[in-house]
């Protein structure tokens, strides 16, 4: 997808998709084992969540290549990307298909090998044929410029990225996501704003102060809820569709003009987020 086009469709308000993981595990993928081989050998559950949140109204769906970077992996990244990229283009029908990077998930990692491992996978997305980039759940500033200098250098697709921050908009590697924000914008990111993080309810300031700091289209890409920790340990998301929705037009009305979900968000978040979006249409 042009830079350009990118911009027109967050002008007009952009839907992306909802939770990847959280879906998967209802569908039976077990706790613990990498998604991107239990997608590889279950294309079709992946396939199916994706064409409901096409036709829920999600334009944009991320590929499932969250940790298919070498940080993460010893296999050949450029080939698992491939077929990743590949199962998602299958069910994405009209809608576009992002490539979906993430932290590295420890912050003393030198900034070199950080670029180098952004630059291999990124470069891999685009060759797959990835229509944007989504650089998303980011702990810290310094990796995140990594992925955005990565992706600007082998490619020129929009790129989009999300940090998970505290309600207070503090990153977890230290900082502010509103100084963060800028950075990126001057660096040449088509959109920021933040995904996972907490429920809806928790970041109406944050994206109400991400609006005021940059001009660049913002993100918000929520969990369903803060989360409840059950009696097994496992995180539990208590927000319904319903009121995720109406949660989300609050978020738009602060600022942000392109919307999804993060963890426990469904189809069913998905379409309520249109309604709101448009009104019905
Ligand atoms: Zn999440």
């Amino acid at each position: 997808m042009k830079r350009e086009t990118f911009r027109a469709l967050a002008e007009q308000g952009l839907i992306l998709d909802g939770a990847t993981g959280s879906n998967l595990m209802a569908a039976g993928m077990p706790r613990g084992v990498s998604s991107e081989d239990w997608v590889l050998e279950h294309p079709e559950v992946l396939q199916d969540l994706q064409r409901r949140y096409v036709a829920a109204g999600s334009q944009i769906v991320y590929a499932p290549t969250f940790t298919a970077s070498h940080i993460y992996r010893k296999a050949p990244v450029a080939e698992l990307n491939r077929r990743l990229v590949a199962v998602s283009r299958a069910a994405a029908g009209e809608a576009f298909v992002a490539g979906d990077v993430t932290t590295v998930g420890r912050p003393e990692i030198p900034y070199e090998e950080m670029l180098e491992n952004y630059r291999e996978q990124i470069e891999a997305l685009a060759e797959a044929g990835v229509d944007a980039i989504a650089i998303e759940t980011m702990m810290g500033l310094p990796e995140t410029t990594a992925a955005l200098e990565a992706a600007r250098a082998v490619c020129d697709l929009p790129v989009l990225c999300t940090f998970s921050v505290s309600s207070d908009g503090m990153l977890y590697f230290g900082g502010s996501v509103l100084e963060a924000a800028q950075t990126l914008e001057a660096l040449g990111a088509d959109a920021v704003g933040v995904n996972c993080s907490s429920g809806p309810d928790q970041l109406e300031s944050v994206i109400r102060n991400l609006r005021g700091a940059v001009s660049i289209p913002i993100v918000a890409k929520p969990n369903a809820g803060m989360p409840i920790i059950d009696d097994e340990g496992h995180a539990v998301y208590p927000m319904g569709a319903g009121a995720f929705g109406e949660s989300m037009k609050r978020l738009i009305a602060a600022g942000a003009s392109i919307a999804g979900g993060c963890c426990g968000t469904t189809p069913e978040h998905i379409a309520a987020l249109r309604a709101v979006l448009r009104g019905g249409k």
